[in-house]
Order: structure tokens, then sequence, then C-alpha cells
């Protein structure tokens, strides 16, 4: 991968070690959860259900089923503000039971089914949703017919700043690992698997290839663990050794999913257990206590953050990626069958005298000018802090230097804001992956995701509008 930027050791990586979030209050699940459409809602307010019983089911497209985390009973059906969007839910009011529901047909003798009951298997349990752009089933297609699947891609490293690290995932499980892979193969035997891993994880992962039995049908690949590395179009890129970024693991006959997953098809399709809960990273030095949480999907990000925050006014807490999560303005925001961290910086209050010049000796920079890149001691710290104003472009072409795809973010972000869109497409706009790398190594803080977004979707709007009069 060209670009990328390493993070260094982070002040708040999450230590080892998992803690079981106990149920409390209502659970509220969406009705869309990952890769998919929305689902319509199968029970009504009153209706007492189990866990892992079917909540809501989509027909005529691809979105896989989502269940009940708890058993209890529906307290009512409304919507959850889920970053930008308002997404349908279901309200859970757990009893304490402890009553559930497994997926008839799942089986340890799994390598005695047909691949499309390994497929069926993974969409009901969810599974399917968890893939980048959908993992096809006999009677869901997705971006990529099941036939068409030549390549399965795991992301086994995580390169974006507070997510979990394998080993915190593996932890215990590395046979169901081994296990998941088997999964995979079965529901698409003529697909090569390739897990791509950290350096750091290469006893791990040489564990995973021993306790396999080497199969012909899968590689293990170390990776330089620069973010973005884990998104699907590098990481297939990358796997494949395209010369090339691919515009869609689907346009190669891939599909890509995480380490997360595998383990999940291990329990759909062995313990037949659909998705009901997850292992979430809780890091930033937000966090006065981070760690590893095991929680059910519903549970509210108030219950995550209870007896684990710093003193601070207003923590800023982001679900998901750093980077690629969004931030959370209401504690009452869910977790899904997707989330995989929360993270939790300090949001200073107090301006920073010449803020603009020192991001300081132990704060993270891609710049070569500060203290920070002279020290090789210690861990660094990230804050939400954006060390003072937005500034004019100073030509330093960080941007450029770090951008995976090769684009030229500080050029794209003039056209957009002068009105060129068109021209932003000769210039590779519709290439950038989002992985918001420019903005944040900016040093006059200029956010270039933003206007490049929007040229995106200006571009697309046009698009349409000339495809609607053609
Ligand atoms: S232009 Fe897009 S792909 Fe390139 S660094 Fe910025 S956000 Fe990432
Ligand atoms: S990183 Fe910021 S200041 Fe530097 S070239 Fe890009 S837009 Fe301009």
């Amino acid at each position: 991968m060209r670009g990328g930027f390493r993070f260094p050791k982070l002040e708040g990586e999450p230590p080892a070690g998992v803690e079981e979030v106990a149920l409390s209050g209502p659970l509220w699940v969406p009705l869309r959860q990952g890769f998919g459409g929305t689902c319509a809602a199968v029970v009504k307010a009153g209706d007492r259900v189990v866990r892992g019983q079917v909540l809501g089911r989509a027909e005529g497209e691809f979105a896989c089923p989502v269940h009940a985390p708890a058993s209890g009973s529906v307290a009512q059906i409304g919507s959850v503000k889920i970053g930008d969007d308002e997404v349908p839910a279901i309200c859970i009011e757990p009893d304490g039971r402890n009553e559930e529901e497994r997926l008839p047909g799942a089986t340890a003798s799994f390598e005695q089914l047909p691949a499309e009951e390994v497929q069926r298997l993974l969409h009901e349990a969810g599974v399917g949703s968890l893939f980048f752009e959908g993992l096809p089933a006999p009677a869901a297609p997705c971006l990529l017919p099941a036939e068409q699947v030549k390549f399965v891609a795991i992301a086994a490293l995580a390169t974006e700043p507070f997510l979990p690290k394998l080993r915190s995932l593996l932890d215990g499980r590395l046979d169901d690992f081994v296990i998941g892979l088997r999964v995979l193969h079965q529901a698409f035997p003529e697909a090569k698997i390739a897990v791509g891993h950290s350096r750091a994880d290469s006893d791990l992962l040489a564990e995973v290839h021993r306790r396999g039995g080497a199969p012909p049908w899968l590689t293990i690949r170390p990776l330089v663990a620069k973010y973005p590395q884990e998104h699907p179009a590098l990481l297939v890129t990358t796997l494949l050794a395209h010369k090339k970024v691919i515009t869609s693991p689907a346009a190669v006959g891939a599909v890509v999913s995480d380490a997360q997953a595998v383990l999940h098809a291990k329990e759909a399709v062995v313990d037949g257990r659909p998705i009901t809960e997850r292992l979430i990273a809780l890091g930033g030095n937000g966090f006065s206590r981070g760690g590893y949480a095991k929680v059910r999907v519903g549970t509210g990000v108030r219950a995550l953050v209870s007896n684990r925050l710093t003193d601070q006014a207003e923590p800023y807490l982001v679900l998901g990626g750093l980077f690629t999560g969004f931030r959370v303005t209401d504690l009452e925001v869910p977790v899904t069958r997707t989330t995989a961290a929360l993270a939790c910086l300090p949001l200073p209050t107090k301006a920073e005298l010449l803020g603009s010049f020192r991001p300081g000796a132990r704060n993270v920079s891609a710049s070569n000018a500060f203290l920070a890149a002279v020290l090789p001691f210690g861990s660094r710290r990230l804050v939400a802090s954006l060390h003072g104003e937005r500034r004019p472009c100073v030509q330093c072409n960080y941007c450029e230097d770090v951008c995976p795809v090769e684009i030229i973010p500080h050029l794209l972000s003039k056209q957009v804001t002068h009105g060129l869109v068109d021209e932003s497409e000769r210039f590779g706009i519709l290439s950038c992956i989002e992985c918001g790398l420019c903005s944040y190594v900016c040093p006059s803080k200029i956010d270039l995701l933003a206007d490049i977004r929007l040229g995106k979707r200006t571009l697309m709007q046009e698009k349409e509008k000339y495809a609607e009069t053609a």
C-alpha cells in the first residue's frame, strides 16, 4: 500500500482482559445493522421474545435478519439515531430469564452440509451483513452472486487507533477462529481465503495455520500495519498484488470482512447462535479505565462508559473506528452487531497557547517539524483538539503523501470549493475511500474529507439528473 500512516504507540490503548456488561434497562435493536437494507418488524409491542429470535426480516432486497439480544418483551417499536441516520428499531425490555433460541440446521458436522446451506445459515445469523459488500446466500444475492466468489479476504489487523487487537479477540478462541475459517471455506469451496495480519501477530497466525492443518485454500499474509490497510479495497488490492487500487472488492470476485466475523461464522453454523453480542474495545485517554467489553446488541453507550470516564466536563466519544465511526452526542445510541470500538478522547476546553505551532512532545503528528518526531520513547496521545482554527493551505503536501489511493486531496478540495466539481472527477475524486487521513494530517486543519464528500455527492447528483433527462 502506498501512502497511509503508521500510528505510534498511543496512550489509552485498551488493556487486555474482557468484562461482561450486565444487562441494564431496555435494549434498542436497530432494524438495519451492517451491510444491506432495513428489515420490517415481525413482532409487535407486547410480544414475548427469547434471545436469538428473529425480530425483523427483509423481503426483496439484501438484509440479514435482526435478532433479540435477550429474552424479554417487546416494549415498543420506534426509531434510534445512528450517526446522521434515523433507523427504525425495536425496544426489548429484558426479563432476566436467559432463554434462547438456536438456528435450526446448525451442526458441528458442517463439513457434511452443501455450500448453499452454510451460506443460508451465515445469512440467517446476521454474519452476511458483517461483510463489507455483503456475503451472498441463495435467497439473498448481494453485489456478488455466490458462484462468483473467488476470494475471501479477512482483515486480521487493526491499524485504526483503538480498534480491538487480534490478540484480545482470539484470547482463548484460536480453535474457534480456525473453525470459522473452515466454515467460510465450506460456504465458498471454490474461493481462496487470505488472512492479512500485522507482523506483530505472526506467532498467533502461525499457530492458526498449524491448527488448521495448513490447507491449500488458506493463505496467511503479514502486512505493513499502516492505517488504512484494513480498508476492504486496499486489503484486497494488497493481498491480490494488484498494481492499481481496485474500485470495489466485488469487481474482482472478492468478499471482505474481519476476524470477529470469522468467530461469528463459527458461532452461527456450529453453535446455531445468531449475532446478539459483540466484543468492543474501549480505548483513548478520555477513559479512566479502558478495556474490552462483551456487550449485548442494543445496549446504550451510557452502560459502556459508566464508571469509566475521567472528570473532564465533556467527553469526546466516537463509536466505531476513530476515523470511520461517528461522534456520539446521545449516550442512548445503541451498540449494533457491527460495532467494534468506542473511543473516548479528552476535549480540551481551554485554548492552547500557540496551539497552531505545537502539537507538543507527546501528541501525534505527521510533521517532522515538531518535537514529537524526534523523541522516540514513550507513548503518544491523541486529543480531540484542532490545535487552533482552520488556516490557509500551506502547500506542505502531507495530505498527498498519506493518501492511500494516490489522489491529491488539497487540489480536489480547492476544485470543490471553487465550483469545479466536474474537473475533480478527472483528478480521481470518486476513488477516495474516505479514510480521513488527509484531514487528520493537515497542519492547517482543513477538513479535506468534508470537501471531497461534498464533491462526490454533487457529482453523483449531477450524474443522476443527467441519466433522468437522457
Ligand atoms: S482523499 Fe480520501 S482516500 Fe485520500 S487520504 Fe483523503 S480521505 Fe483518504
Ligand atoms: S496537508 Fe493541508 S496545508 Fe498541507 S497541502 Fe494538504 S491541504 Fe494544504
